[in-house]
């Protein structure tokens, strides 16, 4: 048995499928023959295009022809002179094995492509280092490395998933995932719970326990991962995953009912989206609106910038669709764990601390505006909000507020409708707007505590890093200490306040965060009911005086242990 970090609940049983990234250094051997090793290249070729014809297909037929085009793109580079005779030349010269020398030519042309000066040529050389690396793949006997290529149901294990990895996942072919890298707020492992598949991430050195083929069981509750197990365990799992999707059935009953405390206090319960969902499954989850949705997976979609009209087009529809529901969209947060090629971003020492969210739309303004544009334009269609993240002073807001002004003379001016009192959020995930968030909450309609960064920027722990994991503790009271102070900042302003960091879904909080008096709560859809079903269960009283208390403590353990006996005194989860 391994064990992680529980990143996403469920149980998932079924093979192990190992995705590696093939970073690994190719080696380079001496080779006598090099007819016969010419012979096995124009071999993992071939097999190389058949797989992209196959993906091709399948693509086009499933999502369109555009968004095929890249598998015929990396068909053709594979008869691309330059790059295979480029390589056989190289063999020749220098008696070197196949899969050597294709990667020493590809990175040279990726090299002269990436300083042509040109987005569109920057990109094809991220196109032939991946066409490459599939032949180099096929040539090292690993055949089946592509996401894009599972056929069957299976369990991912990789060292590492990029969230636009994660992103691309079929909820229908793989039914868990298991990872060398990651915390519970990566946002690889946010969307493994927005997808509702059960995750367990940070098992050092799983990529070398574990087979492709091995049968295992990944327990996403306790972040436990078991290696073929026995006939016993396997029983006792099977048992216990009818059980979980039935207790997930029963839940359903709160998919309607009101979020209010059983004294009468009236919250939100919200849903996370990443606009990879199907809205119409989260709504079977009975959000009372979306209180986050995650512009940048839109981005990361594509490998080139979305239009005005590209996302008018999703943001028109998610708020159609949400019926008059408050629907928060957050403009984009680019950077830290989530890269935009087509941003050309330079790699940095600290991404979560760096160029990134608001810091990077007020530098690209010409990226911002598109976007407030098309969330404006969207606005006459329903309840949207626009919210801006990673604030950390007082000047970004006034700025990202003065060019929302600008395109709203724009708009004005092309007669082109949105809806005027538009109301304006931020988030609140660093700590220095925690500590002037009396002075924001001024500027704007609401806030929305985004604890994921906030705590790692409080605590001085990368999110990211399984080995500092343990200071990454939901019960810290400084971290606490911080939103109590942002919800008293905002209702002395008479400004709501919400919470969507993975927090606000955190079943043993939930009576404090209540308690300090949080007005929406914004989660994964899928913890929607059973956050609504502990919240009609208690009384905003008794919660209040919880809060006051746990504020009072002074560590983690301390107010750990109070809220076990406030668990088991008032509520059952
Ligand atoms: C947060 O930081 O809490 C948050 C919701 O934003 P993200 O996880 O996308 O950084
Ligand atoms: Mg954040």
């Amino acid at each position: 048995m391994l064990k992680g970090i529980a990143a996403s609940g469920g149980i998932a049983i079924g093979k192990a499928f190992i995705y590696q990234k093939s970073e690994a250094k190719v080696q380079r051997r001496t080779v006598q023959n090099i007819a016969a090793e010419q012979k096995r290249l124009d071999d993992a070729i071939d097999a190389a295009k058949r797989q992209l014809k196959a993906i091709y297909e399948k693509v086009k037929s499933e999502l369109g022809e555009d968004k095929a085009e890249i598998f015929e793109t990396h068909m053709f580079i594979l008869d691309d002179p330059e790059l295979i005779g480029g390589t056989k030349e190289k063999m020749q010269k220098e008696n070197v094995n196949a899969e050597y020398a294709l990667m020493s030519t590809a990175e040279k042309l990726a090299e002269i492509f990436k300083h042509m000066g040109n987005q569109y040529m920057a990109e094809r050389a991220t196109d032939i280092l991946d066409a490459s690396k599939r032949v180099i793949n096929i040539l090292e006997g690993n055949s089946n490395l592509s996401l894009s290529d599972i056929e069957n149901p299976c369990i991912i294990v990789a060292r590492d998933l990029a969230p636009s990895d994660t992103a691309k996942l079929d909820r229908e072919k793989i039914s868990g995932i298991v990872t060398e890298t990651g915390g519970r707020t990566s946002h690889s492992a946010i969307i493994a719970r927005s997808l509702g598949i059960p995750a367990v991430l940070g098992i050092d050195n799983a990529t070398s326990y574990i087979k492709s083929g091995d049968l295992l069981i990944v327990d996403g509750y306790k972040g436990t991962v078991h290696i073929n197990p026995d006939e016993n365990l396997l029983k006792t799992y099977e048992a216990e995953r009818k059980k979980d999707i039935e207790d997930k059935r029963l839940l359903l009953r709160y998919k309607d009912v009101e979020s209010i405390t059983a004294d009468g206090k009236k919250v939100e319960i919200n849903a996370n989206v990443g606009g990879i969902e199907d809205v119409e499954e989260i709504l079977k989850f009975g959000p009372d609106g979306i209180g986050l949705y995650r512009t940048e997976f839109l981005y990361m979609a594509k490998d080139e910038l979305p239009s005005e009209e590209e996302q008018l087009a999703a943001y028109k529809s998610i708020v159609e669709k949400m019926k008059g529901k408050p629907v928060i969209i957050r403009t984009l947060d680019i950077g830290g764990d989530k890269d935009l090629p087509a941003l050309g971003i330079t790699k940095e020492l600290n991404p979560f601390m760096g160029y990134r969210a608001i810091r990077l739309c007020l530098d690209r303004k010409d990226v911002f505006k598109t976007q407030l544009r098309a969330l404006l334009r969207a606005s006459a269609y329903g309840n949207l909000k626009i919210m801006f993240p990673m604030i950390a002073n007082v000047q970004e807001v006034i700025r990202a507020k003065e060019i929302l002004e600008e395109c709203k003379v724009e708009l004005a001016r092309q007669g082109i409708e949105f809806n005027k009192n538009l109301k304006i959020g931020i988030m609140i995930e660093v700590p220095s707007a925690a500590l002037i968030s009396d002075i924001l909450a001024k500027e704007v309609d609401f806030f929305s505590i985004g604890t994921n960064d906030l705590m790692q920027y409080t605590l001085a722990v990368d999110r990211m890093n399984q080995k500092v994991s343990y200071l990454y503790d939901f019960f810290d009271p400084a971290v606490l200490r911080l939103i109590k102070m942002t919800i008293d900042s905002a209702h002395k302003a008479n400004k709501t306040v919400g919470m969507c960091g993975e927090m606000a879904g955190f079943v043993p909080l939930i009576p404090v965060l209540l308690g300090m008096g949080l007005d929406e709560f914004s989660m994964s859809p899928s913890s929607i009911i059973s956050v609504r079903k502990l919240i009609t269960g208690l009384k905003y009283s008794d919660c209040k005086l919880l809060a006051d208390k746990i504020l009072s403590m002074g560590s983690s353990d301390e107010i750990k242990k109070h809220l076990k006996a406030f668990k088991t005194s008032n509520y059952k989860i």
